[in-house]
């Protein structure tokens, strides 16, 4: 019988590589909590229809990318592809009664796409992400981008090395609007797309952009349109970088950025690192203000962002001072079977009273194999319990460091204040 293997596209995320992992994460909770968001866990599954209304049907991840399945109810479920419809739909199930005030939730958890398995791409990968729901104001959005950048500042990244790159769709009339203009410019070139194009030409003529065919990216990637912003989006989206000035946010304006999704509105932005190269985004958000209303709520704007974990990975490994030990603190050795219990009652006392990680490995009979394995885990101390000290009521006491090697009052107190560094 073969040996059975992790699925094509999930990984086993290993001790030596959750410590970056958990890095990013603890990194993403303390600033988005300084910024007032809370976290919210949504569940992974949903019902398909979720998606499919509000990411858009004629997506590629509504399409192609979407893992979805029937359960034993025979109910349409999918895994979420990505973050947004799922707090959105969380939102209106839990807050909706409620006055409209400003929410902020933050995200940290798996996608699911059933997508080619690439350099930073999985199909369980993973977001960090924030909605902040209920304001249309244009220094929401500053803040919410100057949150992602100040989220990679907090992971140590240089400003050298990454770049804002920000559009504006503008509203529901401005993005036909647009939408009109690229079928305009695309026309005369339709016929030699591919036959996908040509079908989303009349849906969504902006999918285009999505198209995977490379033939099609090097036909589309010299058409432009003429921004086509009405006077409320374009005096927001003057706001929006005028904020960004004071604040000192570099960015760049980039009318490429017009997002897989369908239910972006106004100002949408992007964040590439120069270790992925400018296709790959390592963030990527913006608003959807008439999303939480076509869901079945009431008028209410909204904008987020979401990091990809794997992306971010790419782009800062080796680089951050992250905690990477894997070392236990202290072993406890002991001479043989009738030292066992004494080494027990230690070491129960000290993985509750020292907080050290604490471990022994009567595994092996022999002291010097013990020795080896503490030195091998990287202990800082070995405690070594042998018969003559256990007579004189003592224990030899390592530091691992240093070599010194002292015998000490066999103590629970003594010990631990011995390990603590309170007796020299
Ligand atoms: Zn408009
Ligand atoms: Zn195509």
């Amino acid at each position: 019988m073969g040996m059975l293997k992790a699925l094509r596209g999930t990984k086993d995320i290993l001790p030596g590589e959750i410590e970056i992992w958990q890095y990013i994460e603890q990194s993403a909770r303390d600033i988005f909590s300084i910024y007032g968001y809370r976290e919210i866990r949504t569940p992974i599954v949903e019902e398909a229809e979720l998606f499919k209304r509000s990411i858009g049907e004629c997506t590629d991840i509504v399409q192609k990318e979407m893992y979805m399945f029937k359960d034993r109810g025979e109910r349409n479920i999918a895994l979420r592809p990505e973050g947004t419809a799922s707090i959105v739909r969380a939102y209106l199930e839990n807050y909706s009664g409620q006055s409209p005030h400003i929410k902020k939730f933050f995200y940290i958890g798996p996608m699911f796409r059933a997508e080619r398995p690439q350099k930073g791409r999985q199909r369980q990968f993973h977001q960090i992400g924030v909605e902040l729901i209920g304001s249309d104001e244009p220094f929401r959005d500053a803040e919410v981008i100057y949150l992602a950048v100040e989220f990679l500042k907090e992971l140590h990244e240089d400003e050298k090395d990454f770049c804002v790159k920000l559009n504006s769709l503008g509203c529901e009339n401005d993005k036909v609007a647009i939408m009109q203009k690229y079928r305009e410019s695309i026309k005369p070139i339709l016929s030699s797309l591919c036959e996908e194009c040509r079908t989303r030409y009349d849906k969504n003529v902006l999918r285009l952009f999505d198209c995977k065919n490379s033939e099609c990216n090097k036909i589309l990637e010299d058409v432009k349109a003429e921004n086509a912003l009405c006077a409320a989006c374009t005096n927001h989206f003057e706001l929006v970088k005028e904020y960004l000035n004071d604040w000192k946010v570099k960015f760049i304006i980039d009318p490429k950025i017009i997002r897989g999704l369908d239910y972006y509105t106004k100002t949408v932005f992007e964040i590439t690192h120069r270790k992925l190269g400018a296709q790959d985004a390592i963030c990527a958000g913006g608003r959807y203000n008439n999303l939480i209303k076509d869901m079945g709520g009431n008028h209410t704007p909204a904008i987020g962002f979401a990091f990809g974990i794997e992306r971010l990975l790419l782009a800062i490994e080796g680089e951050p001072p992250y905690h990477m030990d894997e070392k236990l603190d202290l072993f406890i050795v002991a001479t043989g079977e009738t030292l066992y219990n004494e080494a027990f009652k230690l070491l129960n006392f000290l993985r509750r009273n020292s907080r050290y990680s604490c471990d022994v490995f009567f595994e092996e009979d022999s002291l010097k194999a013990q020795m080896r394995k503490a030195q091998r885990e990287g202990a800082k101390f070995v405690i070594i319990l042998g018969d003559e000290e256990s007579k004189r009521k003592k224990v030899l006491f390592k530091n691992m460091d240093t070599g010194k090697q002292e015998e000490v009052e066999h103590n629970e107190e003594v010990i631990l204040k011995k390990i603590q560094g309170k007796i020299k």
